[in-house]
């Protein structure tokens, strides 16, 4: 480790500071494979004194008033869109993604900034007269404590964003434990909080993995826990969340299917299934990584989507014209590119292989090329594992019936997606696919912040989802009071 690498810091009761747990991990450029920043573990001491530093805050930031507590997501939003250059290069940097696609991150967040500044509204609680002679009944909401958020590195700042504005606009403490893949773009978010003068204890922001998660979650002083991450991470964190009876929300991971029905244009369904298994490297939990062609579609859809593959410019994201970034690790090329051997061996057509290739002038970056591969066995191993990789499986079914059998035999229920002209064949796909997230003639399904990000399945444990009108339910707490007055 080169002594000049910066170490990220945490952001705790208003001041920066370094986290002091004895573990460290390195983050890198994906793109040149070059260690660009450390992130050292934050101690059992670090939590507790973040955690004191956020209960402190919550009586005042409480009693602050709504309208008044919105004001300073106004001036995020402000500072988040003249920043968004600077944010959208940090993202690159450390994750890898083109630019476009970090500008297009950034701007995602911005929404939900914008999204929970109408809070105050939403705030609003019910009341009946007269539930009884001269007896009244009201339901008023209230914060529910200090907030935790466990972030993955896919998103890092629209991903923090799904939870802090609301939490904060409730009148709750929050407390980011961002990705130790991805830290530097939630320094740099906390860096514009800072800025805004929030009360020392309102925003925190702490470093490490996942012992520091465990810390964090088992603390007596968290009440409300939002997580984003792989399956077998966000199972556990529902579980110990829930043992300790706190509020959980704990989104996982996914395998998605688009679908495509013969009455659809091949080539325009190409364009957009390669923007949805390829675009983000297909490191998004709502790519698209299986293809069901149905009937005639197949060929023509497996020629038009193996076109395109081949013609996407891989190589570092910051530079013009790459439509294709690496991924996050030298680990993760090695695990895609199993998961192809794996796809090849178990009999599938590899028809565009992205393994092994490299990029001139970043020799030592993570890259993995666009990749297609042909009747992909449904009971395979690629086709049940999610890639997180730019890999499409293509899939054959006889019909709509297939295919949607095909989904709903999944054990994920993230995103599905049919490309057709037929509105009654659409409108069987919405009713009947098991899954939360449905896509009509669209590759990527996301909701916008006014929508819930409705995962289903081994995509989400808990009841409230992210953002739209659940994030007002979860960040508050109900309480009812009957009144007389004789
Ligand atoms: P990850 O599960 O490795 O880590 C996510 C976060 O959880 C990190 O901050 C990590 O430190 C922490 N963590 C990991 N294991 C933990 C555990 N057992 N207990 C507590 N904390 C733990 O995920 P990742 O690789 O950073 O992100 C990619 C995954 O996230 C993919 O599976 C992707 O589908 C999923 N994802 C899901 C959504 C969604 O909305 N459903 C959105 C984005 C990403």
């Amino acid at each position: 480790m080169n002594g000049q690498i910066a170490e990220v810091r945490n952001y705790v009761g208003g001041k920066w500071c370094a986290p002091t747990g004895e573990q460290a991990t390195e983050v890198w450029d994906p793109a040149t494979g070059e260690v660009i920043a450390k992130v050292r573990f934050s101690s059992r001491s670090d939590i507790d004194t973040a955690l004191e530093a956020a209960s402190a805050a919550l009586p005042g930031w409480r009693r602050t008033p709504a309208n008044d507590r919105a004001q300073w997501l106004y001036k995020l939003k402000g500072l988040l869109e003249q920043r968004t250059e600077d944010l959208a290069r940090c993202i690159t940097e450390e994750h890898g993604k083109v630019l476009s696609e970090a500008r297009g991150e950034v701007r995602r967040a911005i929404d939900n900034v914008e999204m929970a500044c109408g809070t105050p509204a939403n705030l609003q609680g019910r009341f009946a007269e007269d539930i009884a002679c001269g007896v009244d009944e009201m339901l008023i909401r209230q914060p529910v404590g200090v907030c935790l958020a466990i972030a993955p590195f896919n998103f890092p700042i629209m991903i923090p964003c799904w939870f802090l504005p609301y939490a904060v606009a409730c009148g709750n403490p929050f407390v980011l434990k961002a990705s130790e893949r991805t830290p530097r773009t939630a320094e740099l978010l906390f860096e514009l909080l800072d800025a805004l003068d929030f009360p020392p204890g309102v925003v925190s922001l702490v470093h490490g993995g996942v012992a520091t998660s465990e810390l964090l979650i088992d603390h007596p002083d968290v009440r409300a826990v939002s997580f984003v991450g792989s399956t077998p991470a966000a199972r556990s964190v529902y579980a110990r969340a829930a043992a300790a009876g706190k509020r959980v929300q704990a989104q996982g991971g996914a395998k998605n299917s688009l679908v495509i029905l013969p009455d659809a244009s091949i080539d325009a369904v190409a364009t957009i299934a390669a923007e949805s298994a390829f675009g983000n490297a297909g490191q998004r939990c709502l790519a698209g990584g299986s293809m069901i062609a149905v009937g005639s579609a197949g060929d023509p859809f497996a020629e038009a989507i193996s076109r395109l593959a081949r013609s996407r410019t891989l190589g570092n994201g910051m530079v013009d014209g790459v439509e294709l970034g690496p991924v996050i690790t030298a680990d993760s090329v090695q695990r895609v590119e199993n998961l192809i051997d794996q796809g090849g061996s178990d009999g599938a057509d590899v028809l565009v292989d992205g393994r092994g290739v490299s990029v001139q002038g970043h020799e030592k970056g993570f890259f993995v090329g666009a990749t297609v591969l042909d009747h992909v066995a449904p009971e395979s191993t690629l086709a049940e594992t999610e890639v997180f990789g730019p890999v499409l499986g293509i899939m054959r079914a006889v019909d709509l019936d297939e295919a949607l059998s095909l989904i709903n035999s999944g054990r994920y229920g993230n995103m599905a997606c049919l490309f057709t002209t037929s509105g009654r064949s659409a409108r069987q796909f919405r009713y009947e696919a098991e899954v939360g997230n449905v896509g009509v003639n669209v590759g990527v399904a996301q909701p916008m912040s006014s929508f819930p990000f409705s995962g289903w399945g081994d995509s989400f444990f808990g009841d409230l989802h992210a953002h739209g009108h659940h994030a007002v339910e979860f960040f508050t707490q109900t309480k009812v009071v009957v009144e007389r007055w004789p």
